[in-house]
């Protein structure tokens, strides 16, 4: 009865093992999906810098566009003011001219606007550039290591399944599902012992005749709070 109650612990520190591992493992595709994650948002923010400077180059052009055809007009009306015939022709060339000049220092100051901003742009390009190529190195090696670390987990769930097996056999039937019963009921932890006189799932206290039992380990005793089998604690 002794091996039984040895075997029957050794499949509950299996068990509770694989259960460790298995949701370690099962945590690396949420991790590797987080670091991605990051990545492409670093990548996409570095995006949006791009398209804000191309964005301020195509404005700074059509910007220059706008100033040489003012500079033009004022040029044209300038050349027509001296040959005005009347006076209300010359003041109307005088008020031309004062709207393309108005124009034309609205547009410089627009122009100005553009270049701090751009400048400011090509200042974050560069470091969000610097940033997500860092990310983007980062990522890969993380990546890599969460893959080799999920392999590893499952080699060494796949050795602990084959240990459980072999244990699972030698156990006698009527134990087994036993076992398997209450872990399926009690989240995972069938077997406990009975350190400091209670029992060690849920801490009920087990009374004195029955620890006695649980000591000689002649027969399975359950724990009468939750209904977990009791072994006796190794000192
Ligand atoms: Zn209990």
């Amino acid at each position: 009865m002794k091996e039984v109650f040895e075997r029957l612990s050794e499949l509950q520190r299996i068990d509770t093992d694989m259960g460790v591992l298995t949701s370690r493992m099962e945590e690396i595709p949420k991790r590797i999906a987080r670091l991605q994650e990051e990545t492409r948002k670093t990548m996409s923010d570095l995006e949006t810098i791009r398209q804000g400077i191309t964005d301020h180059k195509k404005d700074y052009k059509l910007a220059e566009v706008d100033l040489k055809s003012a500079e033009e007009k004022i040029g044209s009306y300038s050349v027509q003011l001296y040959s005005a015939k009347t006076n209300e022709q010359y003041k109307a060339f005088l008020k031309e001219i004062e709207a393309q000049k108005k124009l034309k220092s609205k547009v410089e100051d627009k122009m100005i606007v553009l270049m701090e901003e751009a400048e400011q742009l090509e200042k974050q390009r560069q470091s969000a550039e610097k940033e997500s190529s860092q990310l983007e190195s980062e990522t890969v090696r993380k990546v890599k290591a969460l893959e080799a670390e999920s392999s590893e987990l499952a080699a060494a769930i796949s050795e602990r399944q084959a240990h459980r097996t072999e244990l699972a056999k030698a156990l006698p039937q009527k134990v087994l599902t036993l076992y398997e019963r209450i872990r399926k009921n009690k989240a995972g932890l069938a077997v406990v012992t009975t350190k400091s006189e209670r029992c060690n799932g849920c801490f009920s206290p087990v009374p004195a005749q029955q620890l006695l039992e649980v000591e000689r380990q002649d027969r399975i005793l359950t724990c009468e709070a939750c209904g977990r089998i009791l072994v006796p604690d190794k000192k």
